[in-house]
C-alpha cells in the first residue's frame, strides 16, 4: 500500500490518514522496549498547546481535528495514529510525558482527538498478535479516543525526571525498559535515570520510532533476539 505521500502533499492536516505499515522494528523479532513515552508539543502534534490553542475546543471531522475558539484546526502528526495502534497491538505500554503549562488543555486535546478506524489495520507487515481494533470504515473519523491509547498521562510543568519516576511507580516497569521521544534536548536529563531518549525534530514518524528502538537496543545491548 502506498505510504500516503500524495495525500499529505496537499492538505496534510485534513486528509483521513490511511494505514501506514508498522515500524520495521516491531516485526523483526528483536527485543522491544516495554514502554514508549511521548512528549506532546512538536512530538505528537505540531503546535504548543499552551500558547497556540485557545479554549473552548470542539472536535471536528469526527475527531480527526480539534477546532479552537478562533477556528484554528489542530491534530496529530500523520503517523501518530498508526504508531499508537501498532504499540497497542504489540502489547507495548504508552505514556505521555509533557511539561506544558496548560495540562487541562493537553488532556482535553487527547480526549477529543480520535484515532481513525482507517489506521487500525495492520499495514503491510504485521503478521502477529491479535487485532482488537478491527473496524474498517471508510475513514469517516469514527475512531477511538486518542486518550484511550495512553496507559499513563503525566502532564504538568517541571523536570521530566519527575514524570518518569511516576510512570515507573505506576507501571512497575524499569527505566531501562523505557524509550522516550521528545523534541527538546533539555529533556535528555531523564537519561540519568536510565531511560533512553530519542530526539525528534519534526514529530514522531514510523521511521523515528525505528531509529529510537535501534538506539534503545544499542544502549541496552539488546541487539540480539
Ligand atoms: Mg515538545
Amino acid at each position: 500500500m502506498p505510504r500516503g505521500l500524495s495525500v499529505s502533499s496537499t492538505t496534510p492536516t485534513t486528509a483521513v490518514p490511511s494505514a501506514i505499515p508498522w515500524p520495521r522494528t516491531f516485526t523483526d523479532g528483536l527485543p522491544l522496549p516495554k514502554l514508549l513515552a511521548f512528549d506532546l508539543d512538536y512530538t505528537l502534534w505540531p503546535f504548543w498547546v499552551d500558547t497556540h490553542v485557545t479554549p473552548p475546543l470542539k472536535a471536528e471531522a469526527g475527531g480527526l481535528k480539534v477546532k479552537d475558539r478562533y477556528g484554528e484546526s489542530y491534530g496529530f502528526y500523520r503517523d501518530v495514529g498508526s504508531v499508537l495502534v501498532a504499540a497497542r497491538q504489540k502489547g507495548i505500554k504508552v505514556a505521555a510525558a509533557s511539561r506544558t503549562s496548560a495540562p487541562d488543555l493537553g488532556r482535553e486535546m487527547l480526549s477529543l482527538l480520535r484515532i481513525p478506524s482507517s489506521t487500525m489495520t495492520n499495514g503491510d507487515d504485521a503478521s502477529s498478535t491479535s487485532s482488537k481494533a478491527r473496524p474498517s470504515s471508510g475513514g469517516s473519523g469514527s475512531g477511538e479516543r486518542a486518550a484511550n491509547f495512553f496507559d499513563y498521562l503525566q502532564i504538568y510543568p517541571g523536570s521530566k525526571t519527575t514524570h518518569f519516576a511516576k510512570i515507573r511507580d505506576a507501571s512497575g516497569i524499569d527505566y531501562e525498559e523505557m524509550l522516550f521521544f521528545d523534541d527538546e534536548a533539555r529533556n535528555r536529563n531523564v537519561e540519568t535515570l536510565g531511560v533512553v531518549m530519542c530526539l525528534v525534530r519534526d514529530g514522531v514518524t514510523r521511521d523515528e520510532i525505528d531509529r529510537g528502538v535501534e538506539l534503545w537496543r544499542k544502549r541496552n545491548r539488546r541487539e540480539r533476539a
